[in-house]
Formats: structure tokens, sequence, C-alpha cells
């Protein structure tokens, strides 16, 4: 009788996982903090994205 729940739908924080509110301020991430590690891993280039090879140029000035 419990297992179908009409609101089951959970958002993680794409950081560290926790589970967030829809409502969050910082939505899609739990906090500031997740957010900006998000981003600064975005900019290392420390993100791999699967079955896609990540074109990463050297020299990101470069970029034609
Ligand atoms: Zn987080």
């Amino acid at each position: 009788m419990t297992s179908n729940h009409p609101q089951t739908l959970q958002f993680r924080c794409p950081t560290c996982k926790k589970s967030i509110e829809r409502s969050s301020d910082y939505f899609p991430f739990c906090s500031n903090r997740c957010k900006t590690t998000d981003l600064g891993r975005w900019a290392a280039g420390d993100y791999s994205i699967a079955g896609d090879d990540a074109f990463i140029p050297d020299n990101p000035e470069g970029y034609v």
C-alpha cells in the first residue's frame, strides 16, 4: 500500500549526491559550496562525459 507515493521524485546534488529540495536556493545543488565545487571542476577540465570523448584543448584560448 505504501509502495506508490505520488511524489517520490527526488533531486540529488550532483556534487555530493545529497537529496535536495526542488525549492532550494542553490538548486540543483544543495549548497553554494557544492555549486562552486561543480563549476570549479568544469573549469579545471576534470569532467568527463561517459560515452563521449571530451575534447579538451591544451590552450582554451586557441579554441576556434
Ligand atoms: Zn551538495
